[in-house]
């Protein structure tokens, strides 16, 4: 599996940097973002490294998927119930900060931080 040693996503998923754990199986890691926009606040991201969604080709397209079907699973979960909003910054102009995809997903009673 592809990891980078620099990546802070790729030291979360090693265990090298604490995070709070809301889900994992062999491809995923899901935690909470230590900023949170919103009550609920996660990130799911793929155990690999992969830079961004403009990295993804057709190869990835199970991965993606099972990327997006977590996301409801996992706010049900975590005792969303009146919907969410799920995010993937991409690139520069995208706002991308952390360069190791992932999707935000964030739910919760309003009104949020932001968002
Ligand atoms: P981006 O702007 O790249 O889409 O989002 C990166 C997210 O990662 C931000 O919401 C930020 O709060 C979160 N984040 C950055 N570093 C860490 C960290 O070390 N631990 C956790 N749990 N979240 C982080
Ligand atoms: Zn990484």
């Amino acid at each position: 599996m592809h990891t980078d040693p620099n990546c802070i996503f790729c030291k979360i998923v090693a265990g090298q940097i604490p995070s709070r754990k809301a889900h994992e199986d062999e491809q995923l890691l899901a935690f909470h973002d230590i900023a949170p926009w919103a009550p609920v606040h996660v990130l799911i991201v793929p155990k690999q490294h992969i830079e961004s969604l403009a990295d993804v080709g057709d190869d990835d397209a199970e991965l993606m998927g099972r990327m997006l079907t977590l996301a409801p699973r996992l706010m049900k979960q975590l005792g969303v119930s009146n919907g969410f909003r799920t995010l993937i910054n991409t690139g520069k102009d995208g706002l991308q900060e952390v360069p190791h995809l992932h999707m935000h997903v964030m739910g919760g009673p309003r009104p949020w931080t932001k968002g």
